[in-house]
Parts: C-alpha cells; sequence; structure tokens
C-alpha cells in the first residue's frame, strides 16, 4: 500500500524562525503531504457575515492566539503571516497547509461567553468546555470555517481538533475537582446538562432527573477517600465483564452515556452539512482520543464512517503518561496509602495499556509502545474496512529516533491507512521527522 496520507502537526513558530524552506524541504522528504499547523484558523481575517448568527466574537480567540498563547506556545508569527504567499511557497515542496480547528474548548470565549460552556450535574459551568449543543458555538464554528474557506485558496481538508464533552481537562485539573476514584468517577459523567441538552434529552424521552440521581449516587461513592474504598473498587472492577455489571445495576448511566456521545455527533454532522454545502470536495478529518476510553469523551469510533472522510486516533504513547499522571496523583495525594504500583495497575487494567509501575516513569516516559498497536487495531476494527484510520503518532519529546520508528511499524502492523507525527509540544528533535520519514519509506508506505 503505497502513498498512505501521511502529515505532521507542526509548530509555525519554530518552522519561520529556522526558515520555511529548509523546514519544508525535511517534511517533503520524510514524505510528508499535509501540514496542520497549531492554531492555524486564527490566522484568517474576519468578515462579519459570517457571524451574524451567533455571539461569539472570532477576534477574542485570535487576540489570545497573538498575545497569550496556550500550551502550544504563541502564535505571533503564525497570525501575523500571509498564508496564501506560504501556501505557494509550501506548494514547491509538495506540501498542502490544510486547516485545523477546535471545536471543543476555549479558555478566552468560556470567559467572555461564560454561558456557551457546559455544566455539571451540579450546574456548574465549565471554565473552558464549550456545549456541542450551544447554538451560538455551533454557529461560530461553521461561520468561521466558511469564512476561512470562501477566502482561501487551496485548502484541502479540515480537521476537526478532539471535538468532544468534557468539563475540565485532565492535562489541568483545576484545584476545585475533588479527586475521584477509578472506574466510577469516569463512568458516572456529569455533564451536559445545560438548558440545550436538557431539553434535547427530554425530546428524546429521557428522564433527566432520574439519570441525575444515578449520577449523584455513584459520583458519592466514587468520592469516598478512604483507602478501603480504593481497594474495595480495585478488587471488583478487575475486567471488562465486571464494568458490564456495573452496568447492569446503573443501567441510566448507558442511556446517559449514548446520548453525550449523541450530542458530539449531532455538533459534527452539523459541520458536515455546512462544509460539504459550501465545497463537497473538501475532506472532513476529526482527531479522536485513543478507542479504550474515547466514549469518555462522546467520541464513538463506530459513528465516524457516516461523519467524516477520516479519523485520526492521537495516542502520544510517549507523552500520555504527563497528562494522565494528574488525577491519579490527586487521588493519592488524598489517600497517600495508596502506592504507585497500585494505582497504576488498576489505571492499565481499566485501559487496557502496559507501562512502568513507578509514577516518576510513568510521567516522563508515558506507556509501552505496543500499546499503539492495539489502540489502532481497535479503531480500525471499530470503524471498519472502508474508513480510514490515521494514526497520530508522537514526535514530541521525550519521543526518540527509536521511539518514533517503533510507533510507526506498530500502528502499520495494526492496519494504519495513514500517518500523522505530532510536533506542536515545541522543541521536538528534526531526526525525529527523519525517521518518521525513513520508517515510512522502509515499510513501503511512501516513495
Ligand atoms: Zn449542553
Amino acid at each position: 500500500m503505497v502513498d498512505a496520507y501521511v502529515g505532521a502537526w507542526p509548530v509555525f513558530d519554530e518552522d519561520y524562525e529556522e526558515g520555511l524552506d529548509k523546514a519544508f524541504l525535511r517534511y517533503k522528504e520524510a514524505g510528508i503531504k499535509h501540514l496542520m499547523y497549531a492554531g492555524i484558523a486564527h490566522t484568517f481575517g474576519v468578515h462579519p457575515q459570517y457571524y451574524k448568527n451567533t455571539k461569539i466574537d472570532p477576534q477574542v480567540q485570535i487576540d489570545f492566539e497573538t498575545n497569550h498563547g496556550d500550551l502550544f506556545g504563541t502564535k505571533y508569527r503564525l497570525v501575523n503571516s500571509d498564508f496564501n504567499e506560504i501556501r505557494l511557497l509550501a506548494k514547491k515542496y509538495g506540501l498542502n497547509l490544510e486547516v485545523n480547528i477546535t471545536p471543543g474548548v476555549s479558555e478566552p470565549i468560556v470567559a467572555a461567553y461564560p454561558d456557551v460552556a457546559v455544566m455539571d450535574v451540579e450546574g456548574n459551568r465549565s471554565k473552558h468546555w464549550m456545549c456541542p449543543s450551544n447554538p451560538d458555538v455551533r454557529n461560530y464554528f461553521t461561520g468561521r470555517v466558511e469564512d476561512i474557506i470562501r477566502h482561501t485558496e487551496g485548502i484541502r481538508e479540515v480537521e476537526l481538533d478532539v471535538v468532544s464533552i468534557d468539563f475540565y481537562d485532565p492535562q489541568v485539573v483545576p484545584d476545585w475537582v475533588p479527586p475521584e476514584l477509578n472506574p466510577l468517577g469516569r463512568l458516572a459523567i456529569g455533564n451536559c446538562f445545560c438548558e440545550h441538552c436538557v431539553k434535547k434529552a427530554k425530546d428524546r424521552g429521557i428522564d433527566v432527573d432520574a439519570i441525575k440521581r444515578e449520577i449523584r449516587a455513584i459520583n458519592k461513592d466514587a468520592t469516598v477517600l478512604t483507602y478501603q474504598q480504593f481497594t474495595d473498587l480495585s478488587d471488583s472492577y478487575r475486567g471488562i465483564f465486571d464494568i458490564v455489571r456495573f452496568l447492569l445495576r446503573n443501567p441510566k448511566i448507558l442511556t446517559w452515556l449514548n446520548f453525550r456521545a449523541s450530542l458530539v455527533n449531532d455538533h459534527v454532522l452539523n459541520f458536515r452539512n455546512s462544509l460539504k454545502k459550501i465545497d463537497p470536495s473538501i475532506l472532513l478529518s476529526s482527531d479522536l482520543v485513543a478507542p479504550s476510553f474515547s466514549w469518555t469523551l462522546g467520541q464513538i469510533y463506530a459513528d465516524q464512517p457516516k461523519m467524516t472522510d477520516m479519523t485520526k486516533l492521537m495516542l502520544y504513547h510517549k507523552r500520555i503518561g504527563s497528562f494522565e499522571a494528574k488525577p491519579l496523583q490527586r487521588i493519592q495525594k488524598a489517600i497517600p496509602d495508596i502506592s504507585d504500583h497500585e494505582i497504576l495497575e488498576q489505571y492499565y487494567r481499566l485501559k487496557g495499556f502496559s507501562g512502568p509501575m513507578d509514577m516518576a516513569q510513568f510521567i516522563t516516559q508515558g506507556i509501552d509502545v505496543e500499546n499503539v498497536y492495539y489502540e489502532v487495531r481497535k479503531a480500525k476494527l471499530e470503524a471498519g474496512a472502508n474508513h480510514k484510520i490515521i494514526a497520530g503518532l508522537v514526535g514530541d519529546p521525550p519521543a526518540t529516533v527509536e521511539d518514533v520508528k517503533n510507533a510507526v511499524m506498530l500502528a502499520d502492523r495494526a492496519g494504519a491507512d495513514g500517518f500523522m507525527l505530532h510536533l506542536w509540544y515545541r522543541n521536538a528533535p528534526k531526526e525525529n521527522i527523519v525517521a518518521f520519514g525513513e520508517q515510512l519509506k522502509a515499510l513501503g508506505r511512501v516513495v
């Protein structure tokens, strides 16, 4: 299978500082054809006629990206460059600059319009997760993309970055979130209960109050912060079948998890209809977290073929530990008797991951590369043979040349239809980009 879809998520300001010709040549030599620069959706001009049906002003995000930036850095060079010119330069190297947009999370937008955020079971608003059912949110994203596409030549793909639903980012567990014991905390997800979601639920005949009661009761159990409670849960949820027992006892949770996924699907379908009306030839892709836990974000692999043209699976196995450790460490802080081994063993069992049994190592080195194989395989089998799964692999530190090569090899073995190299966390070794291309060539996936 020669000429797979091959792309990268690079950082524009880094490429700019290095010299675009040099950076573009390296991508070309690695077989990369599609570039998704971090924050690119905020570099384009704003034409007010596309935002008539939303109160969200796109300038809020643009100003934030220019002056503050997010965890992927400021976007000063990116925002102040003329992408029509850069696109022409990239074309000389066989590269296409596509559009990536994050239609779920924005701290500056939520700060400016708090009522567009998701609401938890107690009525609190999230500080950065926008509700996929909120009309202002939906019209902002469809309007923004229409504005970009109608005023920019040559965009061939729009990528939805983590279109999903949650309350806070597990990478930054806020202080006000009480530690929640696994698996109960992740099974009984208390959002979104905003007026738009509640109305949709009621229209579908869902008993929202009964679901709230069930979620509250499970959350109560999940926040009994004793060593006994931790071991009771660890001892009783050992395998996949144990979760079925939980669902039989709490059947409304299943209705709720399905409903949450339908809210995300509905947002994507609305987006798709709008995009394909503007230009049916533009591909729509969506970035999902790994299938073992994507359902917690309302992302269902099996549903992707009816919504998008391809799915990009993001499993940054060398980086994931530093994010996933945060909620685990919150639990350990509340219950100091829990050892690293105990909490990591429980975590790995629930997600089906393998990795180090030491928290410090988990944080710095992440999980084993074999997980790349299993997650890509699951995604392929869930989404079906006709839907493209693009393996998003880590190129950022601490990934080494060997790590990149191994990940490419395992994703290929699992049946990936394409490959993306992630570089957004900055300062990725350039050798990782070269190694990515070398391994793809060795496997015959690029010429
Ligand atoms: Zn909502």
